[in-house]
């Protein structure tokens, strides 16, 4: 049994209550490592920790900051197979996307955020005659970062690689039930030459270790990826602390197709859209809304398609799905199917557990679910399901279209499938998210604005929104 333990002042240390949870494989539903449960006095030496760490790493400047997450990406990479087989036993996805995309986007990131602050720029504003201002972006100090387990070290180190780069140090906190990756990575940090506190790493419960990151007075900045209802429970404690926020939270996105696009591409783009890491991608389309015109042959080839999907062992190069990431997951998800069809609903393929042989006989497997036949105000299409379950609406309109698109409380991502360019501009503008993908889904440049309106959230990560983040804007004016 694989004991995990806390990174806390370049340390790997046991809990200080002493006490352990256990870490779960999704796939055979059994336990194989102790995650430490840590609490407040944990988080507290973490936060201590990283106090004392800060002046040097803020006085090593850019250039030794970006040299050591460089050194740390170099790591990663040279044992990505491993990352990889920790990150597919942990979570329950297949191995090939974790090797594909998690492990790859988690090296990408912290070599990005490595190489942008090299180039961050400082704003001067010449008042004519009068005065020059320059605004002086110093780090915040010490920052919290708090992430989910759906795509563990790629939300791990989008957060932690702008804190660092910018010259914070960090008390984070991975999910609970996926910890494993932060764990590998925490026992990189010091050959990569991290110095002991920049980085410290508490694992253990949202609301013990999670909250007492939130609650803490010495850590005046919390970066949060996760729920919406945590989200404001993190919001109601930080808020009167005049805490910086950033919280990127839950979707319920759609997909709007429309019938001169290219149905092919559509086609395929909209299954990987809806089933990738068993739908649990807060990016994944959950609402696929289609022209009534297509709507028919939409609906006989996509059903065929996701009949077609292999549910298997993550282990297996042919399987396309692999296991939800708990028992509790995989619960809430067969209920949210179960609502689905006491509101009238028409399951037209999947709808319950995929029970498998051998040593995946006791793994959570859920089969895609596509469901049809619910109108846009029913709790099915209102609330976020973060499982392998989608469901079909048609519509007439463009503007109708629009209305069942914006038609609930989140905003994060929508997906827009048509030909024409102007729809296209109409469209795009008039979606209330905060990314569109036209013809295309998960194609991201690390660059750009990302996050949600709405109840998905509040501030923007990527590229330099993140570096402000994570940095406090100071503005000097000097007299000419
Ligand atoms: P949760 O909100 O349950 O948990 C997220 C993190 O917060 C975990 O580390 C969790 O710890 C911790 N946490 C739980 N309670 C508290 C608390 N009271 N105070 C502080 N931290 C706490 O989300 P999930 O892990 O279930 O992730 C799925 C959710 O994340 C979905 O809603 C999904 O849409 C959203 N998400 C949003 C993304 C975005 O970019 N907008 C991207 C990916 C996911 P523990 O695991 O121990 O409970």
């Amino acid at each position: 049994m694989e004991q995990l333990l806390n990174l806390i002042d370049g340390e790997l240390r046991s809990a200080v209550g002493g006490t352990s949870l256990d870490v779960y494989a999704p796939a055979t539903g059994q336990v194989y490592a102790q995650l430490p449960d840590s609490d407040d006095r944990d988080v507290h030496a973490a936060t201590e920790a990283a106090h004392r760490a800060f002046p040097a790493w803020n006085a090593l400047g850019r250039e030794g900051r970006s040299a050591a997450m460089l050194r740390l990406a170099q790591l990663i990479e040279d044992d990505l197979e491993g990352f990889a087989q920790d990150e597919s036993r942990d979570n329950g996805k297949p191995l090939a996307l974790a090797r594909r995309v998690d492990i790859p986007r988690a090296i990408a990131n912290l070599r990005f955020f490595a190489t942008a602050i090299l180039h961050f720029p400082s704003e001067a504003h010449l008042m004519d005659d009068v005065a020059v201002n320059y605004t002086d972006r110093q780090p915040i100090g010490v920052v919290g970062c708090i992430s989910p387990w759906n795509l563990p070290l790629y939300l791990f180190t989008w957060k932690i690689a702008p804190a660092l780069a910018a010259g914070n140090c960090v008390v984070a906190k991975p999910s609970e039930v996926t910890p494993l990756t932060a764990f590998r990575m925490s026992r990189l940090c010091k050959a990569a030459g991290i110095p002991p506190g920049v980085l410290n790493i508490v694992h253990g419960l949202g609301p013990k270790v999670g909250a007492a990151i939130t609650a803490h007075p010495c850590i005046p900045a919390i970066s949060f990826t996760g729920g919406t209802r945590t989200g404001a429970e993190i919001a109601r404690v930080a808020a009167p602390m005049f805490k910086k926020l950033s919280l990127e939270l839950g979707g319920k996105n759609p997909v709007l197709v429309f019938a001169d696009c290219d149905f092919e591409e559509m086609l395929d783009t909209t299954v990987r859209s809806s089933f990738t890491n068993q739908g649990q991608i807060c990016l994944c389309g959950s609402r696929i809304l289609v022209e009534r015109s297509i709507h028919t042959r939409f609906r006989d080839a996509f059903v065929e398609r996701v009949k077609a999907l292999r549910v298997g062992d993550p282990n297996a190069a042919e399987s396309d799905l692999g296991a939800v990431v708990s028992h509790g997951h995989m619960e809430k998800v067969l209920g949210c199917i179960e609502l689905a069809r006491s509101e009238g609903g028409t399951v037209l393929c999947g709808g319950e557990r995929v029970m498998l042989d051998g040593a995946l006989k006791d793994g959570w497997y859920i089969a895609p679910t596509v469901i049809e036949g619910l109108g846009p105000q029913c709790r099915t299409n209102q609330e976020e399901i973060f499982g392998p379950v989608v469901t079909l609406q048609p519509f007439d309109t463009e503007a109708d279209a629009l209305a069942l698109a914006n038609a609930t409380s989140y905003g994060l991502a929508s997906v827009v499938w048509t030909r024409d360019v102007q729809r296209t501009h109409r469209v795009a503008r008039a979606l209330q998210a905060g990314i569109v993908w036209v013809n295309c889904w998960m194609v991201r440049d690390l660059r750009t604005p990302f996050g949600g309106v709405k109840q998905s959230g509040v501030g923007r990560e990527g590229g330099v929104d993140a570096l402000r983040f994570f940095t406090e804007a100071k503005n000097v004016c000097i007299k000419l």
